[in-house]
């Protein structure tokens, strides 16, 4: 803002410079507008760009960036900064969700760590949210997809996490968001984590480290979010939580054995995964049709990774969702929608085994 000191009040007051905006901000719709006076096609993102953002952080209304940004995306199918706006803290997780793993397919994310670590963070956030949305819905009943989906959310939201870590830079503000996330998601599917935690001893070290930048870059504390004291509630617990429960899951698993049912135990995700039938999904999983080799491997959420989870996944964008659409081919890889299928039709087709030529 253009600003002069009023020497009476000794505030600062906004300044006339003979522009037709006072605030910086209040210059990018002037912006926007003269770009869409030339015409230029190649033009129309950067235009959308500067209304969104205008939008959203002078008059937070980011229900109508989004509807811009939507209809930006029926123009242009890879603007990434239309994706960024639909991932932002809004109503509906389950469309942001799937604007963040787009938004991560997007070649001009390729190119921006910001714009990457921002997908990131976003999806670990609302998959893990959505996936601990459904778990808070029950146990699983037969044929219950709706604990596929919630196992491939955390799935996917700890590859998602791993690589935000990766590559987030010490200073960016979603590290410790991230770490209480992966922690929590440590403790819940990796299997035999000991009572001193020490499988996850990195993880723990990284988030003090972050919680310490973040500290002597903001000058305060970290906030205590509801993630946060539920982080530290989990680790500070775990081992009584674990010496509680060891006759009970103990027993439990016997009783699986014996039934080759799953029951809500902490392994109840892992257990309910070995009573899904690969046979008609040959297609998919690693090095082609193997169901076998795959039933063989230690029941870790991550040895499961290449094949069963597949289910629940866009084959194209990834995003874990109920009421994917098979390929209507072959039946095998799934999709959110017709957008998915076809962006990932030009990989499938050379595999489809009911591809017609
Ligand atoms: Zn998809
Ligand atoms: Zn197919």
């Amino acid at each position: 803002m253009y600003q002069t000191i009023n020497r009476t009040t000794g505030r600062a007051e906004a300044a006339s410079r003979g522009l037709p905006f006072t605030r910086w901000a209040d210059a990018m719709p002037l912006c926007a507008k003269a770009i869409r006076e030339k015409r230029m096609p190649e033009e129309a993102d950067l235009a959308d760009m500067l209304d969104m953002k205008y939008l959203i952080i002078r008059h937070k209304r980011l229900a109508e960036a989004m509807q811009l940004a939507r209809r930006a995306l029926q123009r242009n199918r890879d603007f990434a900064f239309a994706y960024y706006v639909l991932a932002l803290p809004g109503e509906d997780d389950v469309a942001g969700l799937r604007a963040a793993k787009r938004g991560l397919k997007c070649p001009a994310t390729e190119e921006s760590l910001f714009l990457r670590t921002q997908f990131l963070q976003r999806a670990v956030e609302m998959a893990a949210d959505l996936g601990a949305q459904i778990l808070l819905g029950g146990p699983p009943d037969e044929d219950d997809q709706r604990h596929g989906v919630a196992t491939a959310l955390f799935l996917g939201a700890m590859e998602d996490a791993e690589q935000f870590l990766a590559e987030a830079p010490p200073d960016n503000r979603h590290r410790p968001k991230v770490l209480y996330y992966y922690t929590l998601l440590q403790i819940a599917f990796e299997d035999e984590i000991s009572p001193n935690l020490h499988e996850i001893k990195s993880t723990l070290d990284a988030l003090r480290t972050a919680e310490d930048f973040r500290t002597w870059l903001t000058s305060s504390p970290p906030p205590n979010t509801q993630l946060r004291l539920a982080q530290q509630n989990v680790v500070k617990h775990y081992r009584d939580a674990q010496e509680e429960w060891a006759d009970v899951l103990s027993a439990s698993q016997d009783a699986e054995s014996q039934q080759g049912t799953a029951r809500a135990t902490g392994n109840e995700y892992v257990k309910w995964l070995h009573r899904i039938d690969f046979a008609e999904f040959a297609c998919l999983g690693p090095g082609g049709a193997n169901p076998a080799h795959w039933r063989t491997e230690k029941p870790k959420l991550y040895a499961w990774k290449e094949c069963n989870v597949e289910l629940y996944r866009c084959a194209w964008c990834r995003t874990a969702a109920l009421g994917l659409l098979q390929c209507s081919a072959c039946g095998g890889p799934r999709y959110c929608d017709a957008t998915c299928q076809k962006r990932d039709w030009k990989a499938h087709k050379t595999t489809c085994p009911g591809r017609k030529n």
